[in-house]
């Protein structure tokens, strides 16, 4: 019997993440992840999204942390603590926060490298025509370096490198992070187009939550390693603090950057 489109894809159940043996950067953190959804992770700096992401992904020992509570399980298989080849093969890949290109290498390059690593019967010319398909900028830059690309463009070529890996998750970290609302409104609506032509479910870690979850289907809300709110995206826009606190709409015009809302929430708490 076909299984419901619906299905947990990702469950995370009480994660707990520690830095060095010493630092818990997540507590308790729990959250799904259904099929074909795009779900967006939102928080400030510090609040666990990168340390979520590398958890589920696998890249956690590079910075000396380790998953030492709770349950990642992707279509029902536990895959915490494990190398991050065996959960790439599984089908989940990162576009992480930073590094996404090689600088020193050309797009084609890039491009290169990733058809190399997969192992699948489509040639290097349909890969290179479902990029240019998505991304038509790259085919005029593909003998630039990775490193003098445009934020847009080196976004654009992480996010094809990951799609030519086959991804059934996609782990997007901070797609908006240092470009313009023109580019990161493009490359959401591209997000979304790319999970409905590919099949592809998508995680986005965002601080811009504006911008999320106009593509999102559900969020959830992480702050100090915890999740504190989550909800669909009409709930979480309604949100008095969520206005307050992450889409600068609140009645305190003063308190509209992130610096400003960190200082103001030591006053005050919240927990939707
Ligand atoms: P940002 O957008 O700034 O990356 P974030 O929400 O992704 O923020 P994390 O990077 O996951 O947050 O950081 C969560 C906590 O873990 C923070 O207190 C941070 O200082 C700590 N942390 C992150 N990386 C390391 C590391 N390599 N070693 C020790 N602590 C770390």
């Amino acid at each position: 019997m076909a299984k419901p489109k619906n299905e947990t894809l990702l469950s995370i159940e009480k994660l707990e993440v520690v830095y060095h043996n010493v630092s818990t950067a997540v507590l308790g953190v729990s959250f799904e992840v259904r099929n074909h959804q795009i779900v967006a992770l939102l928080g400030i700096n510090g609040a666990g999204k990168t340390t979520t992401l590398r958890a589920i992904s696998g890249f956690l020992g590079v910075d000396d942390a380790k998953v030492t509570e709770g349950l990642i399980q992707f279509r029902g298989e536990k895959i915490q603590n494990k190398p991050p080849h065996f959960i790439t093969k599984k089908g989940i890949v990162l576009v992480p926060e930073r590094d996404k290109v090689f600088e020193n290498l050309t797009v084609e390059e890039n491009l290169q490298v990733s058809v190399s690593l997969r192992k699948s019967r489509a040639s290097g010319q349909d890969f290179k025509d479902l990029i240019l398909h998505y991304f038509p900028v790259l085919g005029k830059v593909g003998n630039h370096l990775g490193g003098y690309l445009s934020g847009g463009e080196r976004q654009m070529l992480a996010l094809s490198t990951a799609l030519v890996c086959g991804p059934r998750l996609l782990l997007v970290d901070e797609l908006s992070l240092g470009l313009g609302p023109i580019i990161v409104d493009e490359l959401m609506n591209l997000i979304k187009v790319i999970r409905d032509e590919q099949q592809v479910t998508v995680l986005l870690v965002e601080q811009n939550a504006l911008a999320a979850l106009e593509i999102a289907d559900y969020g959830y809300v992480i702050e100090n390693g915890r999740i504190v709110f989550a909800g669909d995206p009409d709930r979480l826009r309604n949100h008095e603090d969520i206005k307050e606190f992450y889409l600068g709409q609140g009645e305190r015009e003063s308190q509209k950057s992130y610096r400003d809302i960190k200082q103001y929430r030591r006053t005050r708490r919240w927990y939707g």
